[in-house]
């Protein structure tokens, strides 16, 4: 057996992907398809009123002691990460997002809209992530947009990360 090399994993990820189907998911609430700006996301299939469950958030439970999950990792409670799978690893960040997490059982979360959300609308949640140099600039094209991916509170500290990060040479 050989290493994969770039070209050939990306051509063999899409089998996986069309054959498999593990990134895949539709219901009549809510579907993953591609943004066409960053991957993966997760949209609403139908409207949705304040304060009304999307979906709940599944996956594999990481104890914080031994931590070793992706950056998609969330928060369940003060011993647990949720690892979520498909759909929640397919959320992404907004600044201005239509929905917040809940702990909804001793094993997950739940998505719950905080105002109204149309149909075929990308279903967002604020990461609120900590500054640290490796985060990414945010894409979610709101208004607002901190420009980073990054809690609100974390803004100032990030911009003098990203300063910093410039006069690094690579
Ligand atoms: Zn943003």
């Amino acid at each position: 057996m050989t290493a994969l090399d770039k070209q050939r994993r990306k051509k063999l990820q899409a089998v996986v992907d069309k054959d498999y189907s593990y990134r895949s998911y539709y219901d009549d609430d809510i579907e993953v398809k591609s943004t066409g700006r960053c991957g993966f996301g997760v949209y609403a299939a139908r409207q949705f009123q304040p304060g009304e469950l999307v979906f709940e958030v599944t996956g594999q439970l990481i104890n914080k002691k031994h931590y070793e999950g992706s950056e998609y990792v969330m928060d369940l409670d003060e011993d647990w990460y949720l690892e979520p799978s498909t759909p929640g690893a397919f959320m992404n960040h907004s600044c201005s997002p239509n929905c917040e997490l809940v702990q909804l059982t001793e094993f997950s979360l739940g998505v719950v809209a905080i105002c109204n959300i149309e149909a075929e609308t990308e279903i967002s949640f604020d990461y609120a992530w900590e500054a640290f140099d490796w985060n990414p600039k945010c894409q979610c094209g709101a208004r607002n947009c901190r420009g980073w991916v990054v809690s609100e509170d974390e803004v100032k500290k990030m911009k003098r990360l990203a300063k910093g990060r410039k006069k690094k040479p690579r």
